[in-house]
């Protein structure tokens, strides 16, 4: 178990090391980051075996491990001139300058907080922009992906000195006064800025644990997104999507379809499609269910969450229109579809993270606008439509912090478009030079002009 010593003198030894780190030139910067790749890439088996026993993915998936691929190029492309002050124009009411720019620095010691349904990706993605931007970093990976966990912290020991960015699995902490939770130990440090992908339900913490020092903070979190599907538009390429949308990963991804619009009279012919669509990509022959292809639950808890949602729908008169079936050896949920779901039943109130598709229908585009917000404001929103028309209609009349047209999840994978949540689904955005600034303080300096 670790020692609140422990955390405290690296804390310590990383607070005097900000300054070296803010002094780095971008080359220094990437050479630590290309060391990083060469680390992971070196580990790449070892990476899939933690990923399926952590998720069930299959051992030789590299999706995430291509995203960080990604970041690293992007940084390793970019940063010098994400580095250089932003010069600015002057306007008139202000005396003369000699110059005006922006300064990017670090924010110091960053604390970062990983998840477990991308353990990988979500884990090194903020480090990487963290690291670029100069700052140290403290880090906690998930307890839920225990296995992942692990080789996280042999790949950033190998890596990087303590003072740069140190890691931390145990989950707790002998302190003075007894075994207190490693979270809450490393969120009562005088950090500078909070990194949290997680709910919102922790992000609240975050929050009020920031307000103790005055911490500035990154909150990538959750919530329903939902997917708008217009009558103009071809129900294969819709059901496609859903596939990455409501499966891939058991549906455990901060972007899954939460649950779809449809219009009331393409309901079933929209049922018709996706559910051939699930066929052909995750069952076999005999008609049973594939899980193996794409993972199951992370554990028995988010397995009897998700699976007490789909008994109180089905009690409270929900139709299955597909699957429906449950594995509690394996941890796995069919994908499954359902209609006529109330309103005030769990499935629709809380985000639901699992395979399961409830659909609902509308006659009229204001049903959509009414509900748009009332769950909170979601992280991602999809429109299906070939109507430029309506597409504009969905983006004028709902929120989101952003938005995928015809696709799924696709401004995510695109890191020159700022990603992030609004209110209950997150505060701030990274990805790109966006993620630079965000954990960067932009210091805006004025030169006046002397003569
Ligand atoms: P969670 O909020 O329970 O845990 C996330 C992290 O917070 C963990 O690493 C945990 O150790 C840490 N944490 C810090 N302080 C904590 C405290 N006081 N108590 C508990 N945990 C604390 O997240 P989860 O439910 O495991 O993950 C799923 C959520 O994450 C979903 O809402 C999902 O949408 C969201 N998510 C968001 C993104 C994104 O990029 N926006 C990506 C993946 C997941």
């Amino acid at each position: 178990m670790l020692e609140l010593d422990e955390i405290q003198r690296i804390f310590q030894a990383q607070r005097s090391h900000r300054r070296v780190m803010r002094h780095t030139t971008a080359a220094e910067r990437v050479e630590r980051l290309e060391r990083l790749r060469a680390e992971i890439l070196t580990r790449q088996d070892e990476i899939g075996r933690a990923i399926h026993e952590d998720l069930g993915r299959p051992a030789d998936n590299r999706d995430e491990i291509q995203t960080v691929m990604g970041n690293l190029d992007k940084v390793r492309d970019e940063l010098a001139d994400w580095m250089a002050p932003l010069p600015v124009e002057k306007s008139p009411a202000t005396p003369a300058a000699e110059r005006i720019f922006v300064k990017y620095e670090p924010r110091g010691v960053v604390l970062l907080f990983g998840t477990w349904d991308f353990p990988i990706g979500m884990f090194f993605s903020p480090l990487i922009q963290a690291v670029a931007a100069g700052n140290v970093v403290l880090a906690k990976t998930s307890s839920m992906a225990p296995a992942t966990g692990e080789v996280i912290e042999q790949i950033v020991r190998a890596v990087f000195d303590e003072r740069e960015v140190a890691v931390f699995n145990d989950n707790d902490v002998t302190t003075p006064d007894g075994v207190r939770s490693t979270n809450d130990v490393l969120l009562d440090l005088p950090i500078d800025h909070i990194f949290l992908t997680g709910s919102p339900r922790v992000g609240k913490i975050i929050v009020e644990k920031a307000a103790q020092h005055m911490a500035s903070f990154t909150l990538e979190l959750g919530g329903k997104s939902p997917a708008i599907v217009d009558r103009t538009i071809d129900l294969d390429l819709v059901a496609e999507a859903f596939l990455g949308g409501k499966i891939y990963n058991h549906g455990q991804t901060c972007l899954s379809v939460d649950y779809v619009w449809v219009p009331a009279d393409l309901r079933d012919a929209f049922v018709e499609t996706y559910v051939a669509a699930v066929k052909r990509a995750y069952y076999d022959e005999t008609g049973e269910f594939q899980w193996q292809r794409d993972g199951r639950f992370v554990d028995k808890r988010n397995y009897e969450r998700v699976k007490g949602y789909l008994d109180e729908a089905i009690a409270r008169g929900a139709t299955v229109a597909f699957g429906g079936k449950t594995d509690a050896d394996n941890l796995v949920i069919e994908p499954t579809v359902l209609l006529d779901v109330p309103r005030d039943t769990r499935i629709i109130q809380e985000e639901i993270f699992g395979p399961i598709l409830p659909v609902l229908t509308y006659t009229d585009e204001e049903e959509i606008f009414a509900h748009s917000d009332t769950l909170g404001k979601p992280l991602g929103f999809s429109v299906y439509s070939r109507d430029d028309a309506f597409i504009e209609r969905m983006l004028d009349n709902t929120t989101s912090g952003g938005v995928t047209i015809n696709g799924h999840a696709v401004h995510w994978a695109e890191e020159n478009l700022p990603f992030g949540g609004v209110n209950s689904s997150g505060y701030g955005r990274y990805h790109g030079v966006w993620g630079f600034r965000e954990l960067s303080n932009a210091r805006s300096v004025f030169h006046v002009a002397v003569d």
